[in-house]
């Protein structure tokens, strides 16, 4: 089987509907079958899944992935500290922003495996990202962690 790339993903001819999907069936997806419907959270599954989407992305370079992670929409991205070994990123305009709070979870894990997985291919690196702040846990936005 031939694997598909991220470049296929863009080859789209739907007559009627167009490229865009609606935020609650993305939501659904993550929500609903991935966080709830899948054992423990979807936690191993979530990160196997984001790396791979992140090792996809055509990015050579931080800045770019930031750029491609708001042209995907998936949020804003900045970085609010970053060290050698380390970059604390907070996203603005997550998918989850609007959700009603449910204290003591951090749902957005595919978001940041996605990071992981952009990051580690352009450092060439092991890279390994934990969301630390999310919106339905109360907090003002969702940041992540990545450690080098
Ligand atoms: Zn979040």
């Amino acid at each position: 089987m031939n694997d598909f790339s991220f470049e296929d993903m863009k080859q789209i001819k739907r007559k009627n509907l167009g490229s865009e999907v609606p935020l609650e069936l993305f939501r659904a997806i993550r929500l609903i079958g991935m966080y709830q419907g899948l054992p423990s959270g979807g936690k191993g599954t979530t990160m196997t899944i984001g790396r791979k989407i992140g090792q996809s992305l055509p990015v050579t370079t931080v800045e770019e992935l930031l750029q491609l992670l708001e042209d995907l929409k998936i949020g804003i991205p900045h970085i609010i500290s970053s060290t050698e070994r380390s970059m604390h990123i907070a996203v603005e305009d997550c998918f989850c922003e609007g959700l009603p709070a449910h204290e003591g979870q951090m749902v957005c894990d595919l978001e940041g495996a996605i990071m992981e997985g952009a990051l580690s291919k352009i450092y060439n690196k092991r890279v390994t990202a934990k969301e630390v702040k999310c919106n339905v846990n109360g907090d003002e936005r969702c940041e992540y962690e990545l450690r080098f």
